[in-house]
């Protein structure tokens, strides 16, 4: 792994509350399937988003009532809140008016400089940062015409052009998405992104499908860039319901030992020597930890045989056994509990680790 391609090394950029890029967190993120105008629903739904761990959540702004919107909505939010405007400048002012704590726009799409420049100093002003949005869908033109087809050398130059704008009027809260649906070009472009410039980077495969196929997509694309060290927030992106894209997201962060704020499921696949109803125990215990905003980890195995020792950096576990549970602590047995109380047993022990994680 590259050094300067450590996402230690980039640029910190404040979002609300959050401090983005410059450390070894990776923010989770989603956006609104709700007209952002409908304040009832879109804040209903950032609730739901909220309690799944989203981090950071981005809403559409289309159009002037989108706009005269944000205001209330950020008002009953709890998580920083990202205004998406595509070109209309006035959006942009508006939004950030009226309290949004990052807007993504591209500098290079609002038109003339004095339009730039306001856009710029309303930011400057309330102190929040730009998104930069690439995307490789939608390059300009004069990149498109040199390179023939998106590249990830056309999708930097893009991004490149869009950070002089900002610079130019001494902006530098700033943050870059390389988004492609295309995950060999999405990996390139932002490998690419981060050896160009040190701003942090948005992570994301854009248009990646259902739940099902578009979980793996992303996860297999945004896998190989976390691996390298790149990217200080994500977003999958799902053809679903936002709340599944931060289940997905956070699991992803899990894997890599990315998520300070999240429980994780060791289960084991089952066999012939299963002894309990694993699938549903783990399907169960699955949902009670996934409001848990500390690191613990919680193993549901189907026997003694080889559970507790396969599961030895698990805090807490419970290994099946004949009409009966066995709990474990890193591997050693703490007590037997009869199978009827065992999951309930195991449920108030991973409330205790994860009080001792919020007192600490
Ligand atoms: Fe089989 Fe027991 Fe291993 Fe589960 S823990 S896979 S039931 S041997």
């Amino acid at each position: 792994m590259s050094q300067i391609t450590h996402r230690t090394e980039t640029r910190q950029v404040k979002v609300g509350n959050l401090v983005i890029g410059g450390n070894d967190q990776v923010v989770v993120q989603s956006m609104t399937t709700t007209k952002t105008d409908d304040i009832e629903a879109t804040v209903s739904e950032i609730h739901r988003l909220e309690e799944a761990g989203c981090q950071i959540v981005r809403v559409a702004c289309p159009d002037i009532p989108a706009a005269e919107a944000i205001p209330e909505i950020k008002k009953r939010i709890n998580i920083p809140l990202v205004v998406d405007i595509h070109f209309d400048y006035r959006m942009a002012l508006m939004a950030i008016e009226g309290g949004a704590d990052k807007i993504r726009i591209n500098p290079g799409n609002i038109g003339t400089r004095e339009k730039v420049e306001e856009v710029v100093k309303a930011a400057k002003a309330k102190q929040i940062p730009i998104r930069i949005g690439v995307n490789a869908g939608s390059l300009e033109r004069h990149i498109l015409e040199k390179y023939g087809y998106p590249t990830a050398d056309g999708m930097v130059e893009s991004a490149l052009h869009h950070i002089k704008i900002l610079e130019e009027l001494d902006f530098h809260d700033i943050v870059v998405s390389m988004k492609a649906s295309d995950v060999h070009l999405a990996i390139e472009a932002y490998e690419k992104a981060a050896q160009a410039f040190s701003y942090p980077l948005h992570l994301g495969i854009t248009e990646s499908g259902t739940q099902f196929a578009g979980s793996v997509k992303s996860s297999a694309g945004l896998g190989a860039i976390l691996s390298k060290g790149i990217g200080s927030t994500l977003r999958i992106s799902l053809s679903a319901d936002p709340v599944e894209e931060v289940k997905v997201g956070r699991e992803l962060l899990k894997t890599f030992g990315l998520a300070s704020n999240a429980a994780t499921l060791i289960s084991c696949p089952t066999c012939g020597r299963i002894e309990i109803d694993l699938i549903s125990i783990a399907n169960e215990v699955e949902e009670y930890i996934s409001t848990i905003k500390a690191p613990v980890k919680v193993a549901v195995l189907g026997c003694a045989v080889n559970g507790p020792g396969e599961a030895r950096e698990a805090d807490i576990g419970i290994a099946g056994a004949k009409g009966e549970g066995l709990l474990f602590r890193h591997g050693e047995i703490i007590r037997k509990v009869p199978e009827e109380i065992m999951v309930d047993e195991l449920k108030k022990e991973v409330d205790k680790i994860a009080e001792e994680h919020y007192a600490a």
